[in-house]
């Protein structure tokens, strides 16, 4: 049975079956509102109860087999109303099937040959993107008619692909670097609440931190458009080439949009390249109710825009749109003079030439199925009820005498404190959480202040859901086991009874 190609025979169908049954059981588990977000072991313990170091020797995995239940039983629970912790979608089935098959089929996007039905689905789906982004029309305030031929590609998560639009930035504004090395002179202008990516990004790409020029920013860390040449000029008589502004769409902490639109028009008036960080919050663009906290989006050179956040796939799968479709082949390779391929009349394009990666999978069948099953408006209202949801569950927060939201949510990202409790305290109460299990929240630093945070991604979320949790900080607030005072602990009193 050696030579028996995957997918023949009953192994796979059975083995399909029960890994199947084990996920409906699994998904059923995390739509109870009593069961447990989050269980956190010791890695000793969670190693143990996988028997994966037995099983990687041995072998003999097959149905029914420990391994499969146990480690369904130790997963976070992303699918559960009190998982509210990170960016990371409560993935709708259709992409898990098209991980299946993409995993199966194992066609590589990069090379048109190597897979002409996946690089098919993913152009689809990046021209489904721009096309939300607006670039089918004229570009606003663009010079000339504004008529340039906009693409993209897809790219192993937003961090990569916020490297690769600074690097098609980095060709237009310093074409010489990708042969003579990078010059030392290039700058990036950004807010401090910029994904942590942008900055290693400039490190990346030889710019170095010291490279990037903070933005003046409002005391929730929105950038002040009418603050930014007062950067710029600085950087400017500092001897700096400024490749690059970027805003976020929305911030990853606050959930907050950047005034896109004001930032847009700034950069087009001094000929800076805008680069929009949608990593978490473009998703907006596909609501009619939400798509004006997008508004200047078109303004964009490079727009960055994950799916398996708030587009409800399974990660990783994110775009790197651009307005010039040139410039994305220019990050790459100097010498290409735009051409993607060779050959006099290729069946299709190779897409190897506006990527980092060489063998990249078939990622954009994962929103190609979701949008296939669900439609454009189906995946629509998801995200309009997830925002929606979020400013319900800041009216919750707010009836609450002991809680306190700093701002109105602007996504599904949502920021509070518990007011009895220092900034020490609140990362207390966290690690009580976690230890805990129940609920999964993290927490974000703002203006200097420690808060609370919740990332609304299930649908199973409700007011209900929120109540429940204030109700457990209380509790463990009072717990026995210490003062919610002081540095963070290694060791936290646990769960309630
Ligand atoms: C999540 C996020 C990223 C990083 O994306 P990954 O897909 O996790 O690499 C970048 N920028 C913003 C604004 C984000 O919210």
């Amino acid at each position: 049975m050696v030579d028996e190609p995957p997918g023949r025979g009953d192994a796979f169908a059975r083995l399909a079956e029960d890994v199947v049954a084990s996920l409906r059981e699994h998904m059923e588990a995390c739509a109870d509102p009593e069961a447990d977000a989050i269980r956190l072991a010791p890695l000793e313990d969670v190693t143990a109860a996988l028997g994966v170091r037995e099983l990687l020797r041995e072998g003999g995995l097959g149905p029914g087999h420990p391994f499969l239940r146990a480690y369904l039983e130790g997963a976070t629970r992303l699918h559960s109303p009190n998982c509210m912790a990170h960016q990371v979608a409560a993935t709708l089935y259709p992409s898990a099937v098209a991980d299946l098959i993409a995993g199966f089929t194992n066609n590589a996007t990069s090379i048109y040959e190597m897979g002409p039905t996946a690089v098919a689905v993913e152009l689809a789906v990046v021209d489904w993107m721009i096309e939300k982004v607006g670039w089918n029309r004229p570009s606003v305030g663009a010079a000339g008619d504004g008529r340039v031929d906009p693409g993209g590609v897809l790219t192993h998560g937003g961090s990569l692909a916020n490297l690769t639009a600074l690097l098609a930035a980095r060709a237009v504004a310093a074409p010489e670097a990708w042969k003579e090395g990078v010059p030392q002179n290039l700058a990036i202008l950004a807010p401090a609440s910029a994904h942590f990516s942008l900055s290693r990004a400039a490190g990346i790409m030889g710019l170095g931190t010291d490279g990037i020029y903070l933005l003046p920013a409002d005391p929730w860390e929105r950038v002040l458009p009418d603050q930014i040449h007062r950067v710029h000029a600085r950087a400017v008589a500092d001897g700096k080439r400024v490749a690059a502004l970027c805003a976020n769409a929305c911030a990853t902490a606050t959930g907050l949009y950047d005034p896109l639109e004001e930032c847009g028009l700034w950069c087009r008036e001094n000929d800076v390249w805008f680069h929009v960080d949608g990593a978490h919050g473009a998703s907006a663009l596909i609501s009619q109710k939400e798509r004006h906290r997008m508004r200047g989006a078109d303004l964009a050179d490079s727009l960055v825009w994950d799916t398996h956040k708030m587009l409800h796939t399974s990660a990783l799968c994110a775009a790197v749109l651009v307005r010039d479709v040139r410039t994305l082949t220019a990050a790459f390779r100097q010498d290409a003079d735009y051409v993607l391929h060779e050959r006099a009349d290729p069946p299709g394009p190779d897409l190897l030439p506006r990527t980092v990666e060489c063998t990249k999978p078939a990622i954009g069948l994962k929103l190609a199925l979701n949008l296939a099953v669900y439609g454009e408006a189906g995946l629509a209202r998801r995200v309009e009820s997830l925002y929606e949801r979020t400013r319900s569950l800041a009216r919750v927060i707010r009836t609450h005498a002991s809680f306190d939201v700093p701002f109105e949510p602007q996504s599904n990202i949502l920021c509070f404190r518990y007011r009895p409790g220092d900034d020490n305290a609140q990362e207390r109460l966290r690690e009580r959480l976690l230890a805990d299990g129940r609920y999964y929240v993290s927490s974000a630093t703002l203006g200097g202040r420690r808060y609370l945070r919740l990332t609304i991604m299930s649908a199973r979320t409700t007011d209900d859901t929120v109540r429940g949790l204030l109700e457990r900080i209380e509790a463990l607030a009072q717990l026995p086991g210490g003062s919610l005072a002081g540095p963070p602990r290694s060791s936290s009193p646990g769960r309630i009874p």
